[in-house]
């Protein structure tokens, strides 16, 4: 039978039970991608990034195997906690705290990534008690060398600028309950290459130096996320084994520099849930127009990467996978907008209405980007398991879309 299999599921006859769209994500290689993260970087800490995928199945998967989590909100933070992360591995992100953000972090007893001078002060206002922070340091990675680092540049809205840092931190120290512990950056997702770590790593540690005279001890060393993942047929894999030696090489090297000993700290979200996962979707229309239209029914409501990013998606069809290509097709949404488009011009079997189309990696910034948008309700979400399945999210109601609105009287 030409249909496609994930740990041990057939994924159509899936999508006939449970009906689609549908999310299906392998534990097998939830697991695979956590053990290599483990062995490969033995002695740092792995911070997974919520905002990547916050089931909360797979983060009990992830927080059972002992990784931390690096959260962005207040109702992450919440979904951390409820997803199996301890609070002593919990760091609490973002450029854009609101006091109820900052209050829950300060009642989960989190550590803090502080993004600017004023959000130092409303934390130390806050506080009743010390609160451990790191700054978030915009390490000024070389746009030229590595064009495709996004957040990791000057002109980024993220982060300390590199030559502030160090005054930031002579202020940390005097400010009430505020305990300056470690350094943070974060340069960038889906970085295929390990330089740019290294040049990020490198300024960290000429930053550690210097934080240290001025008599702070430092506890840790968080350099982010953002290792790539394979997601098109021609781009390499990127080897983790490579980017663990590399920078655990410069991370050994210069330790000798410091007085403390910070723990390294990564942050990986792609990287852990990326690969993980499909997207399986039903094809309600084929149209030969000035493309051939593949009509499915999902799109960027449901999978809003292509649409932002321009992002690329391998895409299968799942019922036909023993088939020969025979044709350029493009995949497109039932979203009223021109733009919603999930693949251009692949060569794909012949398809048809009924046929199921799979689009892989989906496991990241896929759901957790989610919307209801046309009225959409959001799909269900499967976890399968050597040969077994469980819906880890149902698909939403009708009820669901009307949510919390009220009508005022008299409408
Ligand atoms: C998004 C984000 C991550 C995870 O990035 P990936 O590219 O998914 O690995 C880690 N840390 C911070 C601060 C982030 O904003």
């Amino acid at each position: 039978m030409g249909n496609l299999v994930l740990d041990g599921v057939d994924v159509v006859e899936l999508g006939r039970e449970l009906g689609t769209p549908l999310y299906i994500t392998s534990r097998s290689r939830l697991e695979e991608n956590i053990r290599e993260y483990r062995k490969y970087f033995k002695n740092a800490d792995i911070y997974y990034a919520v905002k990547a995928n916050n089931n909360l199945a797979i983060m009990k998967i992830i927080s059972s195997r002992g990784l931390g989590a690096d959260v962005f909100s207040d109702g992450e933070l919440y979904l951390a906690l409820m997803g199996g992360f301890k609070r002593e591995k919990i760091l609490f992100n973002g450029n854009s705290k609101s006091t109820e953000d900052i209050v829950s972090g300060i009642e989960a007893g989190v550590r803090f990534s502080v993004d600017s001078i004023d959000e130092l002060h409303a934390i130390s206002e806050i506080a009743e008690e010390e609160v451990e922070m790191a700054f978030r340091i915009n390490p000024d990675v070389s746009p030229e060398t590595h064009p495709k680092i996004a957040t990791g540049l000057k002109e980024s809205k993220f982060g300390i600028p590199w030559e502030m840092a160090e005054r930031a931190y002579e202020k940390a120290l005097k400010t009430d309950h505020i305990v300056p512990a470690g350094i943070h950056c974060h340069i960038g997702s889906q970085i295929l290459s390990p330089d740019p770590f290294i040049e990020a790593l490198e300024k960290m540690f000429d930053l550690a130096i210097r934080v240290e005279k001025l008599g702070i001890e430092l506890d840790f060393l968080d350099m982010g996320g953002g290792i790539g993942i394979q997601y098109s047929e021609e781009e390499k894999a990127p080897e983790l084994k490579e980017f663990s030696e590399r920078i655990l090489d410069t991370y050994e090297d210069r330790l000798g520099d410091l007085k403390s000993e910070p723990n390294l700290i990564l942050e990986p979200g792609r990287s852990i849930v990326g690969n993980t996962t499909f997207l399986l979707t039903k094809v309600n229309a084929v149209k030969r127009a000035f493309r051939n239209f593949v009509a499915v029914d999902a799109g960027f409501n449901l999978l809003m990467r292509p649409a932002m990013y321009g992002s690329y998606h391998r895409v299968v069809v799942a019922n036909r996978v023993d088939e020969t290509p025979s044709e350029t097709y493009t995949i497109v949404g039932p979203i009223c907008e021109t733009g919603d488009v999930l693949a251009y011009d692949r060569m794909l079997p012949e398809v048809r209405r009924g046929d199921y189309v799979a689009i892989l990696d989906t496991g990241a910034y896929g759901f957790s980007m989610s919307s209801q948008y046309n009225g959409r309700r959001r799909c269900a979400e499967v976890l399968v398991d050597n040969g077994r399945w469980w819906i880890i999210r149902e698909r939403e109601s009708y009820a669901d879309l009307v949510g919390r609105q009220i009508i005022p009287p008299g409408i």
